[in-house]
């Protein structure tokens, strides 16, 4: 049932929440299987529920492998600094596909992302050239959607992204700081809550939001 608190035009994106980002994954983020409990609290309370997807080609751009580096190693790619990751979330694998105790059957639409090979997409709006739109913002302005909660995996990577770029959209967007947790690659958490607090982004608790 939708919690009264939340209005026709709230939305919940829940990001990432696949088994290679989750214990015993390719790039499993500490922790990370923490979140599906409260992901799928959550999930009930919205009207909106949207999920995303990490979907990549074999031989992806953002693949150490691709590049013969280490994982965690950075690049330059055309469009820009890219961190170089173990191979992650190929599109039709067990690792790509959503972690088996999320249960959000009320789920009205899945956006993949990082498709195209040669380009990652850390973010469910914008790809990382800063250029290719998901088309997720679309959805979300024809659906009503002002405000933006979210959750999942990793804080300071694909959900820091995501609530930047949602920001940039101009939706009013609170990330739910317990049901996410962070790779923190050199810094990078703390860089991240510094940036999404420049960029308005709220901070919120699942309880305070009704979700657990
Ligand atoms: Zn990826």
């Amino acid at each position: 049932m939708t919690d009264p608190a939340m209005g026709a035009d709230d939305a919940l994106l829940i990001v990432d929440v696949q088994n290679d980002f989750c214990a015993g994954g390719a790039l499993a983020v500490p922790d990370g299987d923490a979140v599906v409990p409260l992901a799928n609290a959550l999930a009930r309370r919205f009207p909106i529920v949207v999920l995303t997807q990490d979907w990549h080609t074999p031989g992806h751009a953002s693949f150490a492998s691709t590049h013969g580096r280490s994982p965690f190693e950075t690049i330059d790619l055309a469009y820009g600094c890219q961190v170089l990751w173990p191979d992650h979330c190929v599109m039709g694998t067990d690792g790509a596909a959503f972690h088996p105790a999320l249960d959000v059957p009320n789920a009205q639409l899945i956006v993949r992302k990082g498709f195209h090979p040669s380009i990652d997409s850390y973010s469910a709006f914008v790809e990382a050239d800063h250029a290719t739109p998901t088309g997720l913002a679309g959805y979300l302005r024809e659906r009503g959607v002002t405000r933006l909660f979210v959750a999942g995996l990793a804080t300071d990577f694909c959900v820091a992204w995501t609530a930047l770029d949602a920001a940039k959209a101009g939706f009013e967007v609170t990330i739910i700081e317990d049901a996410c947790r962070a790779i923190d690659l050199e810094g990078s958490l703390e860089a991240a809550w510094k940036n999404l607090a420049a960029a308005g982004v709220k901070r919120a608790q699942t309880a305070a939001i009704g979700g657990a």
